[in-house]
């Protein structure tokens, strides 16, 4: 018999407690996740049980009534869209609702699918049980009869659980205690009160300058300060309303694949194109914009995963901080300086920085006086005491955890307890699922995009998913589908990859865990956007639900198992791109066709970083004079310098065509970068390139001090077919006498003429660098009988006494077992060498400086040996990006 005909009949007994409801599915929570969950399912004829502990529906509206509670997504983006009807139906009056105004709609949208009916208010789940024999979930509460359903999914929320005060002596104070995220219904009148509020994240600065305007007195106690930035609130903008009615349905799905959940193009500038004037123009648009996303998303591209992009948003946040604020002491308490803008989720405030010129508001600056205790009048700092009527506690949440880990036991197979599973952090295959916890689902569980995107679009897509593919094993007869490990482990290796993406890991947040003490340290949301984690999601689906075992009573078990990303996510975004760009293939282009093709797209790539100088001349080659270009470093000289030959398969490429990458060398080094232009096939075939690659290394080593760099040895280093170039005059410099090497940089280098190595098969097609592209180029560049000259192929050249030498190969490229085999080959011969294998990159990646930005470890490493090579110290100087999170919780109180 189906489920929902066990259910139909079951449901018929009453609720009353020692009996157990039957149901397919059982929700937790009736928020905006389980409102949606509950309509979609019942609409694929499921029976659905929600079980909520509030007395009423809205999750964490029902919940956070404190004065000033808003939302601070614009609400017209926070809205249910899987009806467009319902989306007509409701106009919000406002650009960021009220709490009650957001209660009424879900009120709204309650009453229109008569929800409430499935829905059993103030109860809880007390335990959920995975029972084997009979596959299904049984759930005790603390109200009523127990369930037993199929599948069990927590709609529980982020944000729910509150944290505990964790302050000493709470017990004992004897005014009044209030928590943000636990408002009484009937509201607070401080009128004439002495006030404190502890915590100035969302919730603390969207109610202090309400309360400061109703209490006799305020102090607020802030440990760390946070961005806040005016919501200008009001109408819906007259620009994004035009565009929203200009096609609802459009502008739903751009949010649905755009990278928070919120219509914004990508922005492409990065902020060393722009001048001061430009930055500072588009940072007051978007300051005047009032809205969280367009300051997180538009001001320049490297904002969010650049640390010095980043840091120039903090310095004018911090000048309009200082604007408002009229003491300069208290101004600089609130201008946060301890981790990167978005890093932690900023907030959007009205009045809140002009609050602190009010005679009735102190601020207590926790960092400098941290609480000691909470006493029967009030608090005790190590610098005085407060003595006060009521105690607002806005410390904020066990995010993304606590509500479905803290909140009930619960069990899996083998009496496996999630709480055991997660003890050191989160582990789900695409936050939706934990392997061994079978038809469990969490809706924006932790590795999800979550609380990083427009929360009402990730519910929505893990809604539909979830519920499709419920649905689906239905149609095929599967009653069970559990995560394997290997899919699991997978996910958290892609989201550890994500995570070097963006900021977040450099800030303790509630996002990390950091704010709960003892929690486990992590980054718990996706950070790899809300477009992109749909795709893959759609993706497992379309891959024979990938790394998902699926069982049921008459139908033989489906594992299709495996990782769904390998990529790193940049190089996944990169590939997508050029994927949807439709190009043509190269080799087919003809020799001058494929180098006006690349000269035209590496127009579309980001500027090179700014170097202390770029110059450019002629030298002398083989055959003839020769371009280059010069890198200098901002720093005095004179400095070592590095030969640098560029990529394009002998046939495409010059001194300019990996400018980005010969600047962030030239940075990162602190040495000079010579990028020579050498001939090219087939106008010149083989040896010109490699005897021009030995020509101009003599020369620029004869001419290094008119160079400006530093007299002596130099380095050489090449990407591809310029690392070829690169390795083949260090053969030439030591069998034709000179000039002196003192390292060698190659970066995934053609060093032999087979084809047969396993990286050519795995890696024949999909990866940019394609088995065909490099049969073309060494057809253009050498013919079959010159190919296994040491020249062309210095893998069969002699390889011992060789200058030591930093070989980097990609996972996903064809040439990565001869690049490995050349570095084995080294150190066979008694070279130094050290090697890199780049997980998940691909043969272009490491010279994409400011597109994959999972590359910059490998570029800090290339530099660093270099630097080594050189006889410099090999770290330049700490730089922000690789810095460490910073102390937990210094201050605790
Ligand atoms: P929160 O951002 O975690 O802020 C908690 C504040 O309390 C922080 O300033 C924290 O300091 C402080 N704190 C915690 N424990 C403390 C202690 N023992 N002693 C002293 N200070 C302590 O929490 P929230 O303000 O409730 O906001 C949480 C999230 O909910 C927001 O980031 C947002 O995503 C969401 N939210 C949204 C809205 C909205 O949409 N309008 C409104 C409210 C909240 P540290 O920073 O040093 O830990």
């Amino acid at each position: 018999m189906p489920d929902a005909a066990v259910a139909a009949r079951s449901s018929e007994k009453t609720n009353s407690a020692g009996t157990t409801q039957q149901a397919d599915v059982a929700v937790v929570g009736a928020g905006f996740a389980g409102l949606y969950l509950l309509h979609k399912l019942r609409k694929a004829g499921f029976s659905v049980v929600v079980i909520e502990e509030a007395g009423d529906v809205g999750g964490t509206w029902y919940w956070n009534r404190y004065p000033g509670a808003r939302c601070d997504i614009q609400t017209i983006d926070y809205s249910y869209t899987f009806d467009p009807e319902l989306d007509r139906a409701w106009t919000w009056s406002e650009k960021y609702a009220t709490q009650p105004e957001i209660l009424r709609y879900f009120n709204f949208v309650a009453d229109r699918y008569d929800l409430r009916r499935d829905i059993r208010f103030g109860t809880k789940v007390k335990a959920a049980n995975w029972d084997d024999t009979s596959g299904r979930w049984q759930l005790l509460t603390d109200n009523g009869a127990s369930i037993s359903c199929r599948y069990y999914i927590m709609a529980t929320g982020c944000l729910s659980a509150p944290k505990p005060p964790e302050i000493e002596g709470v017990k004992d104070f004897k005014g009044a205690v209030y928590f943000t995220g636990r408002w009484p219904h009937h509201g607070v009148d401080f009128t004439g009160k002495r006030v404190a509020v502890i915590g100035t994240g969302s919730s603390g600065i969207q109610s202090i300058p309400l309360i400061a305007e109703q209490a006799a007195h305020l102090a607020v106690f802030q440990r760390t300060p946070n961005f806040a930035l005016p919501a200008h609130n009001g109408p819906t903008p007259d620009d994004r309303k035009t565009y929203f009615e200009a096609d609802r349905a459009a502008y739903r799905e751009q949010a649905r694949w755009s990278l928070a959940g919120v219509p914004y193009p990508q922005e492409m500038a990065v902020s060393w194109q722009l001048s001061d004037a430009e930055r500072r123009e588009r940072f007051e648009k978007a300051w005047a914009a009032g809205d969280l996303v367009h300051i997180l998303t538009q001001l320049w591209a490297d904002q969010a995963v650049d640390f010095d992009g980043n840091a120039l948003i903090g310095k004018l946040i911090h000048e309009k901080i200082s604007a408002v604020v009229k003491d300069p002491e208290t101004a600089a308490i609130l201008s946060p300086h301890d981790h990167p803008f978005g890093a932690k989720r900023p907030c959007l405030d009205t009045n809140y920085y002009k609050t602190y010129n009010r005679p009735n508001v102190t601020l207590v600056n926790l960092r400098q006086e941290p609480i000691k205790a909470i006493t029967a009048s009030g608090i005790v700092t190590d610098k005085r005491s407060v003595d006060v009527d009521v105690i607002v506690f806005a410390t904020g949440f066990d995010a993304m955890t606590g509500a479905i880990m803290a909140v009930h036991p619960i069990t899996g197979r083998a009496g496996k307890s999630l709480s055991n599973v997660w003890a050191n952090g989160p582990q789900t295959y695409l936050g939706l699922t934990v392997a061994g916890f079978p038809n469990l689902f969490m809706i924006t569980g932790p590795g999800s995009p979550s609380v990083l995107s427009n929360m009402a679009v990730s519910i929505e897509q893990h809604v539909d998913w979830v519920v499709d593919r419920l649905a689906a094993l239905r149609e095929a007869g599967f009653t069970t589908m559990e995560a394997t490990e290997a899919a699991q482990a997978g996910w958290s290796q892609h989201m550890a990859d994500c995570s070097t993406l963006t900021l977040h890991r450099l800030a303790n947040t509630w996002y990390t865990g950091a704010n709960v003490p003892g929690k486990a340290q992590g980054v718990m949301p996706y950070t790899g956007g809300v477009g992109p984690y749909r795709s893959i999601c759609n993706e497992v689906v379309g891959r024979g639900m990938l790394g998902f075992r699926l069982s049921g009573p008459n139908v033989a078990e489906q594992c299709n198992d495996g990782e769904v990303v390998r990529l790193q996510p940049d190089v996944r975004l990169v590939l997508g791109m050029l994927a949807e760009m439709n190009l043509p293939q190269i080799e087919s282009l003809g020799a001058q066709g494929a180098r006006d093709f690349i000269t035209e797209f590496n127009k579309g790539r980001p500027a090179g970083r700014p170097v202390g100088e770029v110059g450019s001349g002629a030298l002398q080659g083989a055959d003839g004079p020769l371009p280059y270009r010069l890198y200098r470093p901002a720093t005095p000289g004179p400095h070592p310098i590095v030969v640098y030959f560029h990529g394009g398969g002998w046939v495409f490429g010059d001194e300019l065509s990996d400018d980005p990458f010969c600047r962030d060398l030239c940075r990162r080094s602190g040495m000079i970068v010579v990028s020579v232009g050498y001939r090219h096939a087939p106008e010149h075939r083989f040896p010109a390139a490699a005897e021009d690659g030995y020509a101009a290394t003599r020369w620029i080593a004869e001419h290094a001090a008119e160079l400006g760099g530093r007299p002596g040895p130099v380095l050489v280093a090449g990407w591809s077919a310029g690392a070829n170039i690169a390795t083949v005059t260090c053969q030439l410099a030591r069998d034709r006498g000179g000039p002196q090497i003192a390292g060698q940089l190659l970066v995934c280098p053609v060093t032999d003429c087979r084809f047969d190595r396993q990286s050519y098969a795995d890696n024949a097609v999909g990866y940019f660098l394609t088995r065909a592209l490099m049969f073309w180029f060494w057809d253009i560049y050498c013919s079959p009988a010159d190919r296994t000259d040491p020249r062309a192929s210095p893998l069969r050249g002699n390889l011992a006494n060789l200058p030591p030498a930093f070989v980097a190969t990609c996972e996903f490229d064809p040439l990565r077992d001869e690049g490995i085999e050349y570095a084995e080959g080294l150190a066979t011969a008694g070279v130094p060498v050290e090697q890199l294998q780049a997980r998940g990159h691909i043969h272009s990646s490491l010279v994409m400086v400011d597109v994959v930005i999972t590359g910059v470890s490998a570029r800090v490493k290339m530099a660093e040996a270099l630097r080594g090579f050189a006889g410099l110290p090999r770290k330049l100087e700490a730089s922000g990006e690789d810095a460490t999170p910073i102390a937990v919780n210094a201050a605790a109180g």
